[in-house]
Protein backbone atom coordinates (compact mmCIF):
# COMPACT_ATOMS: atom_id res chain seq x y z
CA UNK A 1 0.00 0.00 0.00
CA UNK A 2 1.16 3.22 -0.89
CA UNK A 3 1.62 5.56 1.81
CA UNK A 4 -1.40 8.07 1.23
CA UNK A 5 -3.51 5.53 1.41
CA UNK A 6 -6.85 6.33 2.91
CA UNK A 7 -8.99 4.41 4.60
CA UNK A 8 -12.60 4.51 4.65
CA UNK A 9 -13.78 4.31 8.61
CA UNK A 10 -15.60 2.03 10.10
CA UNK A 11 -17.93 5.34 10.85
CA UNK A 12 -18.54 5.60 7.05
CA UNK A 13 -18.81 1.83 6.36
CA UNK A 14 -21.09 0.87 8.94
CA UNK A 15 -23.22 3.99 10.08
CA UNK A 16 -25.84 2.21 11.91
CA UNK A 17 -23.38 -0.36 13.76
CA UNK A 18 -20.98 2.47 14.75
CA UNK A 19 -24.03 4.07 16.56
CA UNK A 20 -25.38 1.20 18.18
CA UNK A 21 -22.28 -0.38 19.31
CA UNK A 22 -21.96 3.16 21.21
CA UNK A 23 -24.94 2.39 23.14
CA UNK A 24 -24.06 2.06 27.25
CA UNK A 25 -26.91 0.57 28.45
CA UNK A 26 -28.22 -2.11 26.43
CA UNK A 27 -31.81 -3.20 27.51
CA UNK A 28 -32.62 -6.74 27.03
CA UNK A 29 -35.29 -5.96 24.56
CA UNK A 30 -32.39 -4.08 22.63
CA UNK A 31 -30.05 -6.83 23.13
CA UNK A 32 -32.58 -9.43 21.35
CA UNK A 33 -32.97 -6.62 18.56
CA UNK A 34 -29.05 -6.86 18.27
CA UNK A 35 -28.73 -10.32 17.90
CA UNK A 36 -31.38 -10.80 15.25
CA UNK A 37 -29.96 -8.06 12.94
CA UNK A 38 -26.16 -9.46 13.73
CA UNK A 39 -27.85 -12.80 12.91
CA UNK A 40 -28.66 -11.88 9.56
CA UNK A 41 -26.85 -11.68 6.47
CA UNK A 42 -28.23 -8.15 5.13
CA UNK A 43 -28.19 -6.28 8.27
CA UNK A 44 -25.30 -7.54 10.35
CA UNK A 45 -22.14 -5.17 10.03
CA UNK A 46 -20.42 -6.94 6.79
CA UNK A 47 -24.19 -6.46 5.60
CA UNK A 48 -24.10 -2.84 5.88
CA UNK A 49 -20.67 -2.10 4.85
CA UNK A 50 -22.33 -4.18 1.27
CA UNK A 51 -25.29 -1.33 1.77
CA UNK A 52 -27.61 -4.23 2.64
CA UNK A 53 -26.60 -6.57 -0.79
CA UNK A 54 -25.60 -10.21 0.89
CA UNK A 55 -24.15 -11.52 -2.49
CA UNK A 56 -20.91 -11.36 -0.58
CA UNK A 57 -21.80 -14.84 1.25
CA UNK A 58 -21.10 -16.22 -2.15
CA UNK A 59 -18.50 -13.52 -3.88
CA UNK A 60 -15.91 -12.99 -0.84
CA UNK A 61 -15.10 -15.46 2.04
CA UNK A 62 -13.41 -13.56 3.87
CA UNK A 63 -16.68 -11.41 4.37
CA UNK A 64 -18.36 -14.41 4.81
CA UNK A 65 -16.12 -15.58 7.43
CA UNK A 66 -16.13 -12.03 9.48
CA UNK A 67 -19.95 -12.53 8.89
CA UNK A 68 -19.84 -15.38 11.03
CA UNK A 69 -17.68 -14.40 13.42
CA UNK A 70 -19.55 -11.27 14.51
CA UNK A 71 -22.78 -13.36 14.42
CA UNK A 72 -20.87 -16.01 16.81
CA UNK A 73 -19.83 -13.26 19.45
CA UNK A 74 -23.24 -11.16 19.65
CA UNK A 75 -25.34 -14.82 19.54
CA UNK A 76 -23.36 -16.60 22.27
CA UNK A 77 -23.97 -20.45 22.88
CA UNK A 78 -25.12 -19.05 26.62
CA UNK A 79 -29.38 -19.50 26.70
CA UNK A 80 -29.33 -16.26 28.43
CA UNK A 81 -26.99 -13.73 27.88
CA UNK A 82 -26.99 -10.71 30.00
CA UNK A 83 -26.80 -7.79 28.35
CA UNK A 84 -23.90 -6.49 31.16
CA UNK A 85 -22.36 -9.71 28.82
CA UNK A 86 -22.60 -7.80 25.46
CA UNK A 87 -21.82 -4.56 26.91
CA UNK A 88 -18.51 -5.30 28.71
CA UNK A 89 -17.19 -8.36 27.14
CA UNK A 90 -19.12 -9.16 23.79
CA UNK A 91 -18.45 -5.34 22.34
CA UNK A 92 -15.16 -5.50 22.94
CA UNK A 93 -14.68 -9.12 21.04
CA UNK A 94 -16.72 -6.83 18.46
CA UNK A 95 -14.22 -3.97 18.53
CA UNK A 96 -11.07 -6.68 18.30
CA UNK A 97 -12.39 -7.62 14.73
CA UNK A 98 -13.73 -4.28 13.05
CA UNK A 99 -10.39 -3.07 12.61
CA UNK A 100 -9.33 -6.24 10.77
CA UNK A 101 -12.81 -6.38 8.87
CA UNK A 102 -12.21 -2.74 7.54
CA UNK A 103 -8.64 -3.54 5.91
CA UNK A 104 -9.81 -6.36 4.21
CA UNK A 105 -12.68 -4.03 3.06
CA UNK A 106 -10.92 -1.03 2.33
CA UNK A 107 -8.03 -3.82 0.33
CA UNK A 108 -10.86 -5.30 -1.74
CA UNK A 109 -13.98 -4.35 -1.70
CA UNK A 110 -13.47 -0.53 -2.36
ZN1 LIG B 1 -14.50 -9.47 1.40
Amino acid sequence: MISTYLQTPFETLCPEWNKTLQIKDISQDEHKVIKKLMGDATTCIVGEAFKGNDEYFNDCYECWEYAVKFNSIVNSDKPNPDPEDFRLVRTDEIQQLIPEFVNHFNEVHM
